[in-house]
């Protein structure tokens, strides 16, 4: 008899999924990039689709067999461009990093100028970091945000393009707890006469939800992940104006990489429907008020937050006016241990290093689909403080109250051990 779990055949990684799943279900999960998916989503995850080549695009396949895959990723295309109102669509970036790589590929000539926000003000890696591609092959200057309100600073973006002249703008960040305005990118964008590419890694969900504006009408080119706001499972996708359609798909394939995951394309595909129903608006924002609510709750424990507050999913904590003496490095780490999930974060102007920090960034997405609200929020502030306050000393008492608040918000309280 076939066991009834496939996966039980494999003890040690079935073991492993078992005890991620169980991290998963009784820890509070606040990274701001991550989220729960549907089982839809693992669901097509985990399809046959898995087994199939197909390298090219629908109607120009370099293998055969693709008839039903064409109609899978062609839907995944068109529910991408209804969803954000888009000319094209490019749905076979492996991840956000290769979509922002591919938009480079397809725009830019090695050297090229780009400009893109500061790493250590919320910027991403691919945005020229020396460490990444992006920084290696082209010359990206950086803007940042202000020193009085830790907004972006969109005079220097302008004084930045009149000087350097860049062949592309990018916005979008990766910790940055206010709404990014595609407007004013895209009026510096026109003056000097640079392409505008939008970085939506971390807000397409709330932009789908309807929370934040949505930056297609305004780029030419905008990038996103599925995995983090969206829901959706891990990977990338591109929307740009018709003109650019052809080079951006040759820049994905054959440029950037081989054959397309059929399996998590199908996966974005559902996502994308969640993300067209009605209650998805609901949940956008859901994601923003709890945002809200975690951040007066911090600031009440003492927190000082980054810019004063958020308008999205995120919340960067400056740890400096709760402890001058806390790094977010040792802070993380003392969390980790009452199982409350975060990362260490620079913070605008950080005297300490990007391994050490000052700071903290803290997500709502995936608490807000597990169900939690405002309430929920004040509490999740309080246990954050009483394990910092006693410098680790309650963490294991915490640890025990978040299971007691988490066991009434399970992501995935019907599966079994294995996940299936
Ligand atoms: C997360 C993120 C990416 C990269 O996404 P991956 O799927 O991890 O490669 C790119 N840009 C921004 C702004 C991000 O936040």
């Amino acid at each position: 008899m076939p066991s009834p779990d496939p996966l039980l055949d494999d003890p040690e990684i079935s073991a492993l999924v078992a005890r991620e799943l169980e991290r998963q279900n009784t820890g509070l999960q606040l990274i701001a990039s991550e989220n729960f998916t549907s089982r839809a989503v693992m669901a097509a995850t985990g399809s046959v689709l898995t087994n199939k080549y197909s390298e090219g695009y629908p109607g120009k396949r370099y293998y055969g067999g693709n008839r039903v895959i064409d109609e899978a990723e062609e839907l995944a295309r068109q529910r991408a461009r209804d969803l954000f109102g888009a000319d094209h669509a490019n749905v076979q970036p492996h991840s956000g990093a290769n979509a922002n790589l591919a938009v480079y590929m397809a725009v830019l000539k090695p050297g090229d100028t780009v400009l893109g926000m500061r790493l250590d003000q919320g910027g991403h890696l691919t945005h020229g970091s020396p460490a990444n591609w992006s920084g290696q092959l082209y010359r990206f200057v950086s803007y940042g945000v202000t020193e009085s309100d830790e907004r972006i600073d969109y005079d220097q973006v302008a004084q930045l393009a009149k000087a350097e002249r860049p062949r592309l703008i990018v916005a979008g960040a990766t910790a940055y707890p206010r709404v990014i305005e595609p407007e004013p990118f895209r009026r510096i964008a026109e003056e000097v006469g640079a392409l505008f590419m939008f970085d939506a890694a971390h807000v397409a969900g709330l932009v789908a939800g309807g929370a934040h504006p949505n930056p297609v009408p305004h780029a030419d080119i905008v990038t996103f992940t599925t995995h983090k706001t969206l829901r959706g499972p891990r990977g990338g996708a591109i929307l740009c104006r018709a003109e650019l359609a052809p080079a951006i798909d040759k820049a994905v394939f054959p440029g950037l990489q081989g054959g397309p995951l059929e399996h998590v394309i199908a996966a974005k595909a559902v996502a994308f429907r969640e993300a067209m129903a009605p209650g998805f608006t609901a949940y956008a924002r859901n994601v923003v008020d709890n945002a809200r609510a975690l951040a007066a709750a911090l600031a009440g424990e003492g927190f000082r937050l980054v810019s004063g507050g958020t308008d999205n999913h995120l919340l960067l904590v400056d740890l400096r006016s709760f402890d001058p003496d806390l790094t977010g490095k040792v802070a993380q780490e003392l969390l980790d241990e009452a199982g409350i999930t975060l990362n260490r974060n620079q913070i605008p102007g950080d005297p300490r290093s990007p391994f050490v920090t000052s700071g903290l960034r803290l997500g709502t997405a995936a608490v807000t689909t597990a169900g939690m609200g405002e309430q929920e929020m004040a509490q999740i502030a309080s246990l954050i403080a009483r394990v910092l306050r006693s410098k680790g000393e309650e963490g294991a008492a915490v640890r025990e109250d978040v299971a007691v608040l988490c066991s009434k918000f399970t992501p995935y309280p019907e599966l079994g051990p294995t996940g299936a």
